[in-house]
């Protein structure tokens, strides 16, 4: 049931198909965004949308896609998807693809395709995991493909990595995954960026092998509003075993206390002081109650 907006009309959610060869079905090129719409007083409002629908067109660009629509169109697209569908919380799935006019890695003369999807969805993780953080397992998969070329693209090939990495995890019995980069630095996890606290001041990978997360310059903007000190650098893994603090962020995630890695109990094993303090200042924000 419902709407998917496909190549800017409303289709119903069975029509919305593509034929079995979509040229990003095969070879994978293409990107997408992961957005939210939160309820709020004044109704249900998209946390961040130009900063998605911006990171979208860069994806777009860093894959040679020319987008055939524009910045305004794609927003009032991700609107539509979510009134239209009548949704008050939704998670928002915009995405290009390449058509099935070709086959071949050249992959000229095809039609850019960009369809958007929202449903609702309920929260990625339970809400004692967001109280009492998760166990997480450094991956045996990197993020060595993505580093520097195409960590700045949220481009679809990226997350086969990601899904081994988080599969690997949880048949470890973790619940997320960490993944390094190719020198062996913390990158971030299968679809989150990770900070860490230590000695009064918050560090987060730079941005040459992870994802630049709208969550994660939300948390920076917090830390300059609160005077909290965040230094983006190199993390190397046994830093996060004894940091005091760490979490996850990402538009799913949210903002998700981290308190095992690798079997070592991060701080005290469950959501510090911190985390505590940006995650309902993060909540406080989605539901618009912070100014923007
Ligand atoms: N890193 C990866 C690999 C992701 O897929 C995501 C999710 O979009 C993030 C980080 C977090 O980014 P954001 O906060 O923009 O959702």
């Amino acid at each position: 049931d419902g709407l998917i907006w496909l190549d800017g009309e409303m289709v119903p959610w069975r029509e919305a198909k593509t034929h079995v060869l979509t040229h990003t079905l095969h070879y994978g090129l293409g990107c997408f965004e992961g957005v939210r719409a939160y309820s709020t007083d004044q109704g249900p409002a998209i946390f961040r949308l130009k900063e998605h629908t911006d990171r979208l067109f860069r994806s777009a660009h860093i894959l040679n896609l020319t987008m055939p629509f524009t910045k305004e169109q794609l927003n009032e697209a991700q609107c539509r998807a979510v009134q239209e569908n009548d949704l008050d919380e939704a998670y928002i799935r915009p995405m290009v693809f390449l058509g099935s006019e070709g086959m071949g890695l050249r992959a000229d003369n095809l039609k850019v395709h960009v369809m958007v999807a929202a449903w609702s969805w309920p929260s990625y993780m339970s809400p004692e995991a967001k109280e009492l953080g998760i166990k997480v397992r450094t991956s045996s998969y990197t993020r060595h493909h993505v580093n520097i070329t195409m960590c700045k693209a949220k481009a679809n090939g990226n997350y086969i990595n990601s899904m081994l990495a988080l599969n690997e995890a949880i048949s470890g019995g973790a619940e997320e995954a960490l993944l390094l980069d190719n020198e062996g630095y913390v990158a971030e996890g299968s679809g989150e960026n990770i900070f860490i606290y230590r000695d009064g001041v918050l560090h987060t990978p730079e941005l040459t092998s992870c994802l630049e997360g709208i969550t994660r310059q939300t948390i920076l903007d917090f830390c300059k509003d609160e005077g909290v000190p965040v230094k983006e650098r190199r993390i190397t893994r046994d830093e996060v075993y004894i940091a005091e603090e760490a979490f996850f962020t990402g538009t799913a995630a949210e903002v998700l206390p981290i308190r095992e890695l690798d079997g070592r109990t991060i701080g005290e094993g469950k959501r510090g002081p911190l985390t505590e303090k940006l995650q309902s200042k993060y909540f406080d924000a989605v539901k618009g109650k912070l100014p923007e």
